[in-house]
């Protein structure tokens, strides 16, 4: 805190007055500081990946391209780091666009039961089919969710990547598969979305910077997954776009995380909402 005494005085040279003018520099200052780890944190994401695109150009010039094993083993590597790469410009942007407030929520009433029936059924298809995921291990998907229809308003898109990013998180930190539980539970005035694994699990300190732009909890294993460090920021943000909250909660080292989604219904929708059976 920066405070600044300015006296006023008489023509006779008595002080008739002081303002004190106090100056919140250390919030100002926090935010720059923010701000240039920020930059920073940007040039060394994307300079790491495009040192090591270019050392396997260099490599296939100075003649590995004429081994076509060998090649072709650089040329996946170095595909891998330019979609990552894709992929952090683009979580950049969405990042940048609500910072700037320039990211609108296009909202519709939809049955959340089916949209997440939907969504949890396309990514446990993708889990068990896709080759270009390197998800190891058979993963078990249960769901628990209310039977009548919950109606919230949402921009679908926007909540089909947070469930995207919260699912993929599950398979990704889940080396050795295990169940992964997705629960909906209605109350008189929002819904809680719980997405549990039994995956590697964060130890407490990590829990409560893991939606901090770029933070990961293990960079190592995130290069292997090819991860942004972005995706729960992203989320967090979306979530709070729509009025709701995210939280975080580990079972222990080894043990599993659950991600718990709060999002709020209108009163109107709460009329329908409640006449279901639901658990209070
Ligand atoms: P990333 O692209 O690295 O996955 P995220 O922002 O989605 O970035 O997640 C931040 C970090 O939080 C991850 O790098 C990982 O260390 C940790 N994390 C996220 N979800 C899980 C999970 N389900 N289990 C264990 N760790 C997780």
């Amino acid at each position: 805190l920066r405070v600044k005494f300015v006296l006023f005085r008489r023509e006779s040279g008595f002080i008739a007055g002081i303002v004190a003018v106090l100056n919140d520099k250390t919030e100002q200052e926090k935010l720059e500081q923010e701000q240039k780890q920020f930059v920073s944190n940007v040039s060394h994401e994307l300079r790491t990946p495009l040192t090591s695109v270019k050392a396997y150009l260099e490599a296939l010039e100075d003649g590995a391209i004429h081994d076509p094993e060998v090649a072709h083993s650089f040329i996946h590597v170095s595909l891998n780091e330019t979609n990552r790469m894709i992929r952090m410009i683009s979580d950049l942007l969405t990042l940048s666009r609500i910072d700037q407030k320039k990211l609108p929520l296009n909202k519709e009433v939809v049955n959340f039961v089916d949209f997440l029936r939907f969504q949890v059924g396309r990514l446990a298809q993708l889990a068990d089919a896709d080759p270009l995921n390197n998800f190891t291990g058979k993963f078990h998907f249960v769901v628990d969710f209310p039977k009548g229809p919950i109606w919230l308003e949402i921009d679908p898109d926007k909540i089909t990547q947070v469930i995207d990013n919260i699912i993929g998180n599950a398979l990704k930190y889940s080396p050795d598969g295990g169940e992964i539980r997705v629960t909906l539970v209605v109350k008189p005035s929002k819904v809680l979305l719980t997405i549990s694994d039994q995956g590697m699990g964060i130890s407490k300190s990590d829990l409560a910077n893991v939606f901090k732009r770029f933070y990961r909890v293990d960079q190592a294993r995130n290069s292997q997954t090819g991860g942004t460090g972005l995706g729960l920021s992203i989320v967090k943000n979306i979530i709070t776009l729509h009025g709701g909250s995210i939280d975080a909660q580990s079972q222990g080292i080894g043990k599993g995380t659950s991600f718990i989604i709060c999002l709020p219904y209108t009163d109107q929708l709460s009329d329908y909402n409640n006449n279901q059976e639901w658990d209070a």
